[in-house]
């Protein structure tokens, strides 16, 4: 696809560890679509996960990307200042009457789900069972009273139904059917986390304008969830490219897992921006 110009792109990087070079490939992505008239490229800090990230992680997200060349507009959204508006669209979607409350610990669920004659699978593993949403209102109460821990979750029939049919635009895989109800009854926040990633990422590429959401095609399936999101919330929906991902000499995709060179030691190392830009050829 040739690159089209004007678009609100963004980089979304958690700052939970140093960046390796899919992350190098994915910001410069993003950056090489936000060129011409109106065109914007915009950096966002995923950090809604407190317990995991940490400022100095960030700090070298900040010096990574220079040193790659690129720049972004001010200011950067950092999702750990912005908790009320997840807040405000929780209310949105409990107001519509798609929420519940869910009791159960991991535990609770495997156990379920072992228990199962069929246990169905969706693209995260296998899906909610379904337990807490059975519960009436007054047992839904009295639990939330005596202090009880829960997470809430999407009714996904009645979200689906409420939206009906959806799609959304691919560069390179064309227009697709948003399906959604593959994840199952999604977890949008829990006690410790207010926002999912799902909501957060999808609330905040609304708030931040953007028309073109660039990342990997790892995160093709989670687009069927923002489709019905971006829907329930009334927010628009931009266009995706899900770009591939780019291997190691293994053939295995870059992790911070797996321990992948980081963009710090390659600089350390005397590469200079331009030899990673040619090694992962953008
Ligand atoms: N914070 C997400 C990640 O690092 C970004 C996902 C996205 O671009 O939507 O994988």
């Amino acid at each position: 696809m040739p690159p089209q110009t004007g678009c609100v792109t963004r980089f979304a990087p958690s700052p939970t560890g140093l960046l390796h070079m899919g992350h190098a490939y994915a910001a410069l992505f993003a950056a090489r679509f936000a060129t011409g008239a109106g065109a914007r490229f915009l950096l966002r800090i995923e950090d809604i996960d407190t317990g995991r990230c940490r400022p100095e992680f960030e700090t070298a997200i900040f010096e990574d990307l220079a040193w790659l060349g690129l720049s972004w507009v001010q200011p950067v959204r950092r999702q750990s200042m912005h908790f009320a508006d997840y807040r405000a669209a929780l209310d949105r979607l409990s107001g519509q009457g798609l929420l519940y409350p869910c009791f159960c610990t991991r535990a609770d669920i495997q156990r379920e789900v072992a228990a199962a004659a069929a246990a169905p699978h969706g693209p995260d593993g296998a899906l909610y069972p379904g337990t807490c949403r059975q519960r009436g209102e007054a047992e839904r109460a009295a639990r939330i009273a005596a202090g009880a821990p829960y997470a809430l979750r999407l009714n996904m029939a009645l979200a689906c139904t409420a939206a009906g049919p959806l799609r959304w635009q691919d560069a390179r895989h064309g227009e697709q059917p948003a399906a959604a109800e593959q994840f199952g009854d999604l977890v949008l926040a829990r006690k410790d986390t207010p926002a999912s990633y799902h909501l957060a990422c999808t609330l905040d590429d609304a708030l931040q304008g953007v028309t073109l959401v660039t990342r990997g095609e790892d995160l093709f399936a989670a687009t069927h969830v923002h489709r019905l999101l971006q829907a329930l919330l009334g927010l628009p929906a931009p266009h995706y490219h899900h770009h591939k991902l780019l291997l190691d000499a293994t053939g295995r995709k870059f992790s911070k897992r797996d321990q992948a060179p980081t963009l710090k030691a390659l600089r350390e190392s005397g590469k200079t921006a331009a030899d990673l830009r040619a090694l992962i050829g953008l």
